[in-house]
């Protein structure tokens, strides 16, 4: 276990604002996890659990302990001619978690290929891309409950995944700390490669191999995982040069007649029925639709080729990304009277 003081977070995590955490702790086992928060409650202090920090903007220093997963390993629980269900460490690295899972010819997370972060997030944030949510891999998480110390696996039924959401966030936020998650992952994967940009560029590489032997099934993920990498790689600012967290904010959902009068004043306006009566906006297009797209004040900006992405070109602080922020749901709720909300966790306000 290292346990660092005063400990400046502007490397570790992908906003990259300056600003450092009363303690930063990485540990190595359930049971250090388990004397941190035994000592933690004994100081008094806050505690949040932090993977590569790719999906939290901090606006202020953090008061509390980050507490940091060094659990990496990864298991087989069970397989068989068709599955496989493994067990993997919270700080695990996801993209090459992926690239492992890929290659050993076990479809399921191929099309979240290129998500920055670490195993710990992917139940709470339910990470989602291309048609694919983590909680379609997901069987089991399993935790340390922060009221008891004592170690639980929870089953992904009761989680109540949605999107980007899980019980983590709401009704057990704060409550757990996820130690491994257990994901199934098949032999003989069923290719979601519907979603617009995935297929089509597909179709330019000739598409999917014929035939479902071991070989064409490690063939097709490699090729989907290179097509999604490549369309990421085109879109999506990397935080390693520019800090950003992917999607600041998430697609809003509207009712019918709300949605009906949108189209009718805006016929070109995308958007997707979720139910009868619920529809799903692009918050991109919303973005774009003020005039946001590209623009930036000082160092922070709004991304040229993604407009759901809020960018630090460098010195911009926590105040200046949320400030921007802010702007963009005014003047959407101005224009749409739709309220956005962000997917990216703010810590020290709110949006
Ligand atoms: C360039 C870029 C592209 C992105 N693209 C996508 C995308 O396509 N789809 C998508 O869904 N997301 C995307 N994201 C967002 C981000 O990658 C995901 O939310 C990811 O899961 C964050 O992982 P992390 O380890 O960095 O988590 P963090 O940002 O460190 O934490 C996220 C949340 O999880 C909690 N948490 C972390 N670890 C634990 C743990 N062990 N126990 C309990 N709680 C924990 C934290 O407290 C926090 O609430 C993108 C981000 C970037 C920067």
């Amino acid at each position: 276990m290292k346990i660092q003081p005063f400990y400046p977070v502007k490397d570790r995590h992908s906003f990259h604002i300056d600003v450092q955490a009363r303690y930063w702790v990485d540990y190595d086992s359930v049971e250090e996890l388990r004397s941190v928060l035994n000592d933690a409650a004994d100081f008094g202090l806050p505690i949040l659990p932090v993977g590569g920090g790719n999906n939290l903007l901090f606006v202020n220093d953090y008061p509390g302990i980050l507490l940091h997963s060094c659990l990496r390993e990864r298991t087989v629980l069970e397989e068989n001619d068709d599955a496989v269900l493994i067990k993997v460490g919270a700080g695990h690295n996801w993209d090459e978690l992926v690239a492992w899972c890929v290659a050993q010819g076990w479809g399921g997370m191929q099309n979240l290929s290129g998500i920055p972060g670490e195993v710990g997030a992917t139940p709470v944030q339910n990470i989602g891309a291309y048609g694919v949510e983590a909680k379609d891999i997901i069987e089991a998480v399993e935790v340390l409950d922060r009221t008891d110390l004592s170690q639980q696996t929870i089953a992904a039924a009761d989680c109540d995944f949605g999107y980007r959401r899980s019980r983590f966030k709401t009704d057990w936020k704060d409550r757990y700390i996820v130690t491994h998650v257990h994901y199934r992952l098949s032999k003989k994967p069923v290719f979601q490669v519907n979603y617009g940009a995935v297929s089509a560029r597909l179709a330019t590489q000739g598409g999917l191999k014929a035939g479902d032997d071991t070989q064409s099934v490690k063939d097709n993920l490699q090729l989907i995982r290179r097509t999604i990498l490549a369309i990421r790689d085109e879109k999506l600012p990397d935080p390693a040069k520019v800090g950003n967290a992917g999607s600041f904010f998430m697609n809003p959902e509207v009712g019918k007649p709300q949605y009906l009068k949108l189209k009718s004043d805006y016929p070109d306006m995308p958007a997707w029925q979720l139910s009868d009566d619920r529809y799903k906006l692009s918050a991109a297009w919303l973005i774009d639709s003020c005039g946001w797209k590209g623009r930036r004040l000082d160092d922070a900006g709004v991304w040229p080729s993604q407009p759901l992405v809020l960018v630090n070109y460098g010195q911009a602080a926590g105040e200046d990304i949320l400030s921007l922020a802010r702007q963009i749901i005014d003047d959407v709720s101005q224009k749409f009277s739709v309220t956005l909300r962000p997917e990216v966790i703010i810590l020290g306000q709110e949006a």
